[in-house]
């Protein structure tokens, strides 16, 4: 059986004291790979070490996040195009709106997000993106954008089957992580049956939202095979299946060449 976490952040400072077990781990867990994220500039370095460390299992996607004001310049277009260009980075994110953590006005975060779409359309790669209490804002924006054409993942899809609607309408995937295994997540179990399988991306987001049976704990990729056995049995199939078609979305959606296993990675790192 073959995994994939389409979105995590091993290269937080959480994993500095044992991010090698934790790549161990994944491999032995089955994972194929994992796509990490940076979301500020100070972070695009360290990352583009972690992932030439880890050639055809890791790969990089990076943006500055909607969480953080402007700080330090804003970067262009033209920076962020820059900061994905080479071939193991193959998305652009996360880059969104967040509602819950920035008041309003918010203009710098839509006009942010704008310049991120327009970068990963002149890259013809993917964008991850983050919406927290603005997924139907996110997707109107995304379709204006038409985003749909370079290809969307909402990540951490916590929102309510209509708005799962729109983003597949706007040509988007949904990411599903650990947070639909917990028992009050009726809403995001309801929307993760509602999208057809072949739209759906695993995703740990880790170190947070550790699924159950590690809910409370740090959370790591090889995690990710919980939330996947949820899939499943909301969609009504075998954690194969289900493991198989995130899989197979994930290298789809990312572009990647063929799809490695764990053992031609040569065993853990
Ligand atoms: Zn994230």
């Amino acid at each position: 059986m073959l995994l994939f976490d389409s979105h995590c952040h091993i290269n937080a400072p959480e994993f500095d004291q044992d991010r090698a077990e934790v790549i161990a781990r994944m491999k032995e867990a089955g994972l194929c790979g994992a796509v990490v994220i940076g979301c500020e500039t100070r972070e695009l370095e360290p990352l583009r070490s972690l992932v030439a460390a880890n050639p055809g299992y890791l790969w990089g996607a990076w943006a500055y996040h909607p969480e953080y004001r402007d700080t330090e310049p804003e970067p262009d277009v033209e920076a962020i195009v820059r900061a994905n260009s080479t071939k193991d980075f193959v998305a652009v994110g996360e880059t969104g709106l967040d509602f819950h953590w920035c008041e309003p006005p918010r203009d710098w975060q839509v006009e942010r997000f704008v310049r991120h779409i327009e970068a990963a359309r002149r890259l013809g790669k993917p964008l991850i993106v983050h919406a927290r209490e603005a997924e139907a804002e996110a997707a109107d924006i995304l379709r204006a954008e038409n985003a749909g054409e370079t290809g969307f993942v909402l990540h951490c899809f916590s929102s309510s089957p209509e708005v799962a609607r729109r983003v597949l309408d706007a040509g988007g995937m949904v990411g599903i992580n650990g947070n639909v295994t917990f028992r009050r997540s009726t809403l995001i179990q309801e929307s993760c049956r509602a999208v057809p399988l072949e739209r759906i991306l695993a995703e740990t987001d880790c170190p947070y939202l550790a699924p159950v049976p590690r809910r409370g704990r740090r959370n790591e990729p090889s995690f990710v095979s919980f939330t996947v056995a949820k899939i499943a049995e909301l969609h009504g199939c075998t954690v194969e299946e289900a493991a198989s078609a995130t899989t197979q979305n994930a290298i789809k959606f990312f572009r990647l060449p063929g799809g490695a296993s764990p053992q031609q990675q040569g065993g853990p790192a």
